[in-house]
């Protein structure tokens, strides 16, 4: 595990606050505590941040009590619960010292990103916008991809807790890129899951054993990190979440979003957007996204679940 650099024993050990310790949070704020931060967390859920505590965090009873910090992280699961925590009353910009450095790295709309940076600033507080991709898994070994928008002096000063979230750590540009990003890869994604459930669906109806067919997929051209990941889950109808149907659904409505806004038609985004729209109507908002192809099969009569 790394650890913090350029920390002695003479200076004292910088504060993390982190609000949302949930599938993601929860381990992102356990490598904060072994990389040597001092980490203060609240949830809503006690049990979560009593989980912290055991792991050899701090308890927030408040939103309040986590802000006494160098540093706040929130990894919040939408929009308004950003709103809520970072500008609501009570929330992070009304306790705040200036110069404290705001990291969100939920995955929310990028207008709200724009907006919190905007506030935060009028209270002295430097915001960025980090969303993630990696998964739980990611979030486990600290191997995020994090995606980051805001002014290049505060996403360096958030860099050294970053660095020690995810390995692949990129400033894509000002407030709200780096969610203009995230929804680029969840449309990505998105659309990879359907396609993969339709190579699927096409290749048991044609009487072709779908897990050698895909195994010479993952190797050629068509082949994805999905594809490398997933392929065995999906051909065993294994659909633990993962990344729930009902987290993806919010992120194509942000793709969709951040479309209109850039004045933009992405008709196979509206297409794989009505899929999850439709996987979640259909009852699998809990399943893993992977489930796309419970959709695929239904739309053949082919669904046997
Ligand atoms: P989650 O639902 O497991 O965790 C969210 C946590 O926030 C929960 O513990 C909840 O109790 C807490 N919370 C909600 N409202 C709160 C409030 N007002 N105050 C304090 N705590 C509050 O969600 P997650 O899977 O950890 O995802 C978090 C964010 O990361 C989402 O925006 C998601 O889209 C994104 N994300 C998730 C994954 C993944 O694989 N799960 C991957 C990449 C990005």
């Amino acid at each position: 595990m790394r650890e913090l650099a350029n920390v002695t024993s003479a200076q004292p050990v910088p504060t993390v606050g982190f609000v949302g310790l949930g599938i993601m949070g929860a381990p992102m704020a356990r490598n904060l505590v072994r990389a040597g931060y001092r980490v203060v967390g609240h949830d809503v859920s006690p049990a979560r941040v009593r989980q912290l505590v055991a792991e050899g965090g701090w308890a927030a009873d408040s939103v309040a009590a986590a802000t006494d910090a160098e540093f706040v992280i929130t990894m919040l699961p939408d929009s308004p619960q950003v709103e809520e925590v970072v500008l609501g009353p009570d929330g992070v910009l009304e306790h705040a010292k200036p110069g404290l450095v705001l990291i969100d790295m939920s995955t929310i709309r990028p207008q709200t990103s724009v907006r919190v940076a905007r506030q935060a600033a009028d209270r002295g507080v430097r915001a960025i916008d980090a969303p993630v991709s990696g998964g739980e898994k990611g979030a486990i070994d600290g191997t995020l991809s994090i995606m980051v928008g805001g002014a290049t002096e505060d996403v360096e000063a958030a860099r050294p807790v970053l660095d020690m979230l995810g390995r692949t750590v990129v400033h894509v540009g000002p407030s709200g890129a780096g969610q203009t990003v995230k929804a680029a890869n969840q449309l990505v994604v998105g659309g990879t899951y359907a396609l993969v459930a339709e190579a699927i669906v096409l290749l048991e109806a044609s009487g072709v054993d779908a897990g050698p067919a895909l195994d010479v997929l993952a190797g050629g051209l068509a082949g994805s990190r999905i594809l490398e990941l997933k392929r065995a889950s999906m051909v065993a109808r294994e659909f633990a979440p993962g990344f729930r149907i009902d987290l993806h659904h919010k992120d194509m409505g942000i793709a969709q979003d951040a479309a209109r806004a850039a004045d933009v038609a992405l008709p196979v985004t509206a297409l794989v957007a009505q899929l999850v729209a439709a996987a979640r109507a259909q009852g699998h908002g809990a399943l893993d996204h992977s489930a796309l192809l419970l959709v695929a099969e239904t739309l053949s009569g082919r669904n046997h679940r």
